[in-house]
């Protein structure tokens, strides 16, 4: 199949698809007539940076490399060791006869996750409780500042936002919904603004990334991936057109309008045919109705799940796949089987070659419209502001306002908080209190996460309140004490921090959505004795009913990240609490699925619910 080489007419010429004075489309078309069908199938190919050798770059012409799940160069690499990997990844593909400069993504879901020291925001599951009616700018600032500390390490795509709509919390992804409303969720997407920077006019749907401080955006997953029966990850949405366009939808409109410069597809089916092969709704409704430029790319061996089992029969994954319209497969190891396939497909005239060169001309459109043709290498001009700290209170002000206060005093006594900072002493304890690892979440370092404090740098809800109390007033730790050590501790206060270990996608799948062990005793053994507040750090709404009776105040913490101080802010009234649930926090799992406006509702707090505190006069 391979190759009328025009190269040579131009060696040394003028080249036009390299001139950035050339219009946009000018330069697509010049291009595109140079490619051979192997570069134009290598521009579709998403592999791992692990099998990312030169060699393979070159030979496979390949258009994109990612990290996939918190593939790190080294334990801890600094920038610098992450600008040069990307680099010399990079290197490769422009050595190729074109140089067509490949794009590099990263999950970078709450922060830069992956990479040591940057700062980690709250999962969008606290995001949602900020609300952009309470402040409009907040979600784009995070942008802003994600996308530089992404950029920091020589990458410039990240494949955020998340903008599922989660309605059933037993869902193990629910944490990077914003809310199961989608009004919320479509508020939200104001983070492709700050991410990618603002379209400069009113160009719907044009893929837009305006410069060297922002990364490509990709809006996940497309589309109904929170709202599969049971809540099981990648299992089947079964909805009718109303909950269709009317729920899981609506994000992806403001998405589009919004420029942003790629949409990843789900692996969830959508009424027994999966999002992968669903050519109705990936060419017929994104790209066709809604008008979106940008390119489409598959999930994670994505279409090889087409099949149940995956990779059942690849060929004909391969054909559905392609043409239901994705553009770039994200492999991301078994590059010469994908290649192999999709040229014995285009013989064989199944793919007819109109699809591969729009799947091409999207993949072009978006590197052309971000520059890396004109600054294809990284450089180390933004290192210093990984985890910088004025990204860090961002982060605080963004964990402060995405703490949801429920109970504030039992019936008939006085509200516990705002706590007084000038105490005799405080009990802190709780599996949740002195882990950053559990702070964070899944998707932090590695795709599971972590457990411990020496995963990245932050501050832990424990270190935030010995921070922020009076030096006289004591803070005595005991991660799980028992009813004896309370109570002849003689303790003013406590504050007892339990939740959910971390997790990522189907290893999140849960069906009873219980507070981790020994939380329940923890919470037992000091709440009676002591006036507690309880932090719940979880992904979702868990289980709280059998406790509340004997809780003095209760807040939702959801997944806060590297910047507890947030917590402790709170807590000890240096800023009140403003944040509204965005979820519905049931009493049962029985219960579930339920959502704001289902009509056998009766949460144990309901969505929209969150008491106020006022910062206490210092
Ligand atoms: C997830 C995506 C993610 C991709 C790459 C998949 O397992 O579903 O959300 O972007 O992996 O890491």
């Amino acid at each position: 199949l391979c190759c009328t080489v025009v190269a040579a007419a131009d060696a040394g010429g003028y080249l036009k698809y390299k001139d950035p004075k050339q219009p946009l489309g000018a330069r697509i078309r010049d291009l595109m007539n140079r490619m051979t069908l192997q570069e134009k199938i290598g521009q579709m190919v998403q592999i791992e940076r692990t099998v990312a050798t030169p060699d393979v770059m070159k030979n496979y012409f390949i258009g994109s490399v990612l990290s996939g799940g918190g593939s790190v160069p080294a334990p801890k690499a600094t920038p610098e060791a992450w600008v040069n990997m990307v680099n010399e990844i990079q290197k490769a593909a422009l050595s190729t006869r074109l140089g067509i400069p490949m794009i590099y993504g990263i999950d970078a879901v709450h922060g830069h996750n992956n990479v040591y020291g940057a700062t980690i925001f709250p999962h969008n599951v606290g995001l949602g409780v900020t609300r952009q009616v309470l402040d409009p700018k907040l979600l784009k600032r995070i942008g802003e500042a994600t996308a530089v500390e992404v950029r920091a390490t020589g990458i410039p795509y990240a494949f955020a936002p998340c903008i599922a709509v989660c309605r059933d919390p037993r869902w193990g992804r629910c944490y990077e919904s914003y809310s199961e409303d989608y009004r919320i969720v479509k508020e939200m997407t104001e983070i492709i603004p700050g991410l990618q920077g603002d379209l400069p006019t009113e160009r719907r749907g044009v893929p837009f990334v305006g410069g060297k401080s922002k990364v490509a955006a990709c809006a996940k997953h497309f589309v109904g991936d929170g709202g599969t029966v049971g809540g099981i990850d990648e299992n089947n949405t079964v909805i009718d057109s109303n909950g269709l366009f009317g729920i899981h939808m609506p994000g992806y409109y403001n998405a589009v309008n919004k420029g942003v410069a790629t949409v990843m597809v789900s692996y969830s089916a959508l009424n027994g045919l999966r999002m992968h092969a669903h050519k109705e709704l990936v060419t017929g409704f994104l790209k066709d109705k809604l008008k979106f430029r940008g390119f489409v790319i598959s999930d994670w061996q994505g279409i090889d799940r087409i099949t149940n089992p995956p990779h059942l029969n690849y060929s004909y994954s391969l054909y559905a796949g392609i043409s239901a319209g994705i553009d770039m497969i994200m492999v991301p190891y078994n590059y010469t089987e994908f290649v192999d396939e999709i040229n014995s497909q285009i013989k064989k005239n199944l793919i007819p070659m109109s699809r591969i060169d729009d799947a091409v001309k999207r993949i072009l459109r978006v590197k052309f419209t971000m520059g890396l043709f004109e600054e294809p290498l990284a450089d180390l001009s933004f290192a210093d502001q990984l985890g910088s700290k004025e990204h860090r209170e961002l982060a605080r002000e963004a964990v402060r306002k995405s703490l949801v206060l429920l109970k504030n005093g039992k019936t008939g006594d006085e509200p516990l908080l705002p706590l007084p900072k000038k105490t005799g002493k405080i009990l802190v304890a709780g599996s949740h209190a002195d882990n950053l690892g559990y702070q964070c979440g899944g998707w932090t370092i590695t795709w599971q996460g972590l457990d411990g404090n020496d995963l990245t740098i932050g501050t832990t809800i424990l270190a935030a309140v010995k921070n922020t109390v009076a030096p006289t007033t004591q803070v005595v730790y005991n991660q799980n004490p028992d009813a004896n050590f309370v109570k002849s501790g003689k303790f003013d206060y406590a504050i007892v921090v339990v939740g959910e270990p971390p997790y990522a996608e189907m290893y999140g799948d849960s069906t009873n959505l219980t507070i981790s062990e020994p939380g329940p005793s923890t919470i037992g053994n000091v709440c009676g004795s002591v006036k507690c507040v309880v932090v719940v750090v979880s992904g979702r709404p868990v289980v709280m009913e059998p406790y509340v009776s004997t809780i003095d105040a209760l807040v939702a913490a959801w997944l806060p990240g590297t910047e507890g101080q947030g917590v402790a802010d709170a807590l000890f009234g240096d800023y009140g609490f403003t944040g509204k649930l965005a979820r519905t926090w049931f009493k049962s799992v029985n219960q579930l699925p339920m959502n704001v406006g289902d009509q056998h509702y009766d949460p144990l707090y309901p969505f929209g619910f969150g008491l106020t505190t006022q910062p206490s006069k210092l």
